[in-house]
This record gives C-alpha cells, structure tokens and sequence, in this order.
C-alpha cells in the first residue's frame, strides 16, 4: 500500500508521515531529504545552480550519493558520509527548492523513489508531488496544509533548535517565497491531486492528524476486504 502526504513547508509532513509509517509498519520516504541532499552535493562542489541540461546529466550519472532503506528509513550518504541534520539548514532548503525546478533533477530522483518504494510491505511517503507525478496510483493520497503563520512557527521551532538565529517573520517570508516558488514551477508544481483528501492541520495536535490518517488507512483496509469477499 503506498500513503502519498504531499502539502507546502511546514504543514507538519514530515511529523506526521513518520509517526503513521511507525504505526503502521510502514517505510517511510522522505522525497524532500532527497532534494536536499543533491542540493548539499551541488553546494559542496561549488555549484549551487547547475546549468546546462547535458552537464547535470552527466554529473547526476556520477555522483556519489547513495539512497538506502534501512530500519523502515531513508538512509542518505555521500562517498561514506551520513548525511541528516546536515540537509536541514535554511540554506539548503533554498538551495533545494532551486534546483527542484529542473527536470532533470526530478526525473532523477523520481526514478529513485519508485525503485525505493518497491521496499516493504507498504510506504507512507510526502513531498510536493508524491501524490501527481511520483506515485499517481497511491491508495491514499492527502494534502496537508495550515495557515501560513503557524507553519512559520513550525519551521522556526526547528530552526531555533538547530541553532540558527531566525525571527518569525523573516521564517514566515521565506517559506511564502519557497510555496510561491514551488506551486509555480513548470515541473510537477505543488498541487493537490485530483482524489487528494485535503486536512487543514492549524488547529489540530499532531496525535490528532495521525488518528485521522490512520482511521483512514483502515477504513480503506475494510473496503478492500470487503470487496474481495
Ligand atoms: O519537504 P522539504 O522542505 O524537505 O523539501 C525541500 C524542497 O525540495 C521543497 O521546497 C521543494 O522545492 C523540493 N521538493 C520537491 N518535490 C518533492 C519534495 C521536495 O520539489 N517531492
């Protein structure tokens, strides 16, 4: 079964996909730490905006980034190192959202993903296209969302926590500026699907949003079960 969470920064994707993998003993993929890592790569090398589509083929061909399931997760690594907290830098996510636009990149880490998804039993996967482009089948496709002001508070929480000196208001404009750029793009844009169930999670805990989902999953379960018999 695949669970496809797509939605804009800060809705609490990533929380909340962890949390329903466990509970469901699913794999959970984070496709935007795949995003990150290129952009860590390209940064490390001196080449934040790759340009020429035949010179970033050859270079993706070549990289040495490895993307491993291990222990139900994404496990990333370049020539022997980790990478994690790494990728988690305000400047990476700039970084990754810039070079998420090109085709090339997408098409490239979206080969990736469906290959990683063949792992287990099931998959609970989010990012900004896993329910359009990645995995258009999924059984359960949801977009998450919450008002821009408490998914600035999100994000700064994790910034803050990482060290890095940021004020409200300067988190607040720079995920509007990331979702402007992400719903705008040419390339598989930040968009609901067709069948998506939409959850506003403003309001709501954590614990809250992960009930739901699962109660979802299961009502799906039943369905299918009874349709078989
Ligand atoms: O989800 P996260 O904030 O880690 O994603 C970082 C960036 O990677 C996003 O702003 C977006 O530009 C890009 N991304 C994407 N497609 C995905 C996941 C992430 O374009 N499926």
């Amino acid at each position: 079964m695949i669970i496809a969470i797509d939605g804009p920064a800060g809705a609490g994707k990533s929380t909340v996909s962890k949390l329903l993998a466990k509970r469901l003993g699913f794999v959970y993929l984070d496709t935007g730490a795949m995003y990150r890592a290129l952009a860590w790569v390209f940064a490390k090398n001196g080449q934040e905006s790759p340009s020429g589509e035949e010179t970033l083929r050859a270079m993706l061909a070549q990289m040495e980034l490895r993307f491993a399931i291990e222990n139900e997760r994404l496990e990333i690594s370049c020539g022997g190192q980790t990478l994690s907290e790494e990728l988690r830098s305000p400047e990476i996510s700039e970084a990754a959202s810039k070079i998420s636009r090109l085709p090339a990149v997408r098409e490239f880490l979206v080969d990736r993903q469906r290959r990683l998804a063949l792992q287990g039993t099931g998959i609970v996967t989010e990012g900004r296209d896993t329910a359009t482009v990645v995995f258009p089948n999924a059984e359960l496709k949801v977009f998450l969302t919450a008002d821009i002001r408490t998914r600035a508070r999100r994000r700064l929480a994790e910034y803050l926590e990482k060290g890095a000196s940021m004020s409200l208001e300067q988190t607040e404009r720079l995920i509007a500026e990331r979702d402007e750029a992400d719903s705008r793009r040419d390339h598989s844009p930040l968009r609901p699907a067709q069948n998506s169930v939409f959850l506003d999670t403003s309001g709501l805990a954590i614990e809250e949003v992960v009930e739901k989902l699962a109660e979802m999953v299961e009502k799906l379960g039943s369905g299918k079960k009874r349709s078989e018999a």
